[in-house]
């Protein structure tokens, strides 16, 4: 039987879910970024994914990341501001890797829970993918604006769970 201090510390399932995400997030390699995706439908976990190398290839422990520098340019004031970012071009995005390991028809209707907002590649296949809503932690500013009017435009539900606390487990230091 439970006990009442149980029951009231009882994990609510955007908690639960985006836990599983981080968990599954630490089998990345790459030492850039460890990112978790979940597919959810209902409450059922239909696909885990993380960002990686392809299957059989060497990864980022084994042979470096790979850099590529990107550059966007941002409005800021009416005035173009260019950014400079470096990112790690070997893995596939947690949320593709989801993309090609999940059926179509279970995407349906279906949520995916991100450890961190998708970049604008992840977002326009999601959107694209059948899935209603994205949930997510950590925010991505790379693209956030473009990402969030493309999600408003489908009618895709895009939120971030700003007051969760990812398991002391699935702590990485990152190295950007
Ligand atoms: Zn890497
Ligand atoms: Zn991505």
């Amino acid at each position: 039987m439970l006990k009442e201090t149980q029951e009231t510390v009882r994990k609510d399932w955007d908690t639960y879910f985006m836990d599983i995400a981080y968990m599954v997030s630490t089998r990345s390699r790459c030492p850039r970024r460890h990112v978790g995706a979940v597919l959810v439908q209902g409450k059922k976990l239909l696909g885990t994914a993380y960002n990686g190398a392809p299957m059989g290839v060497h990864d980022c422990l084994e042979a470096g990341c790979m850099i590529a520098e990107e550059i966007e340019v941002k409005l800021e004031g009416g005035k173009e501001r260019v950014v400079k970012k470096q990112r790690c071009i070997r893995t596939i995005h947690a949320e593709q890797n989801l993309l090609l390991f999940t059926d179509r028809a279970d995407r349906e209707g279906s949520i995916v829970y991100v450890t961190d907002q998708p970049c604008w590649t992840c977002a326009n296949m999601l959107a694209n993918s059948g899935i209603v809503e994205i949930v997510y932690h950590r925010s991505y500013p790379k693209d956030s604006e473009k990402v969030a009017a493309l999600m408003e435009q489908k009618g895709i539900v895009f939120r971030s769970l700003d007051q969760f606390d990812p398991p002391a487990q699935a702590q990485m230091e990152i190295t950007l």
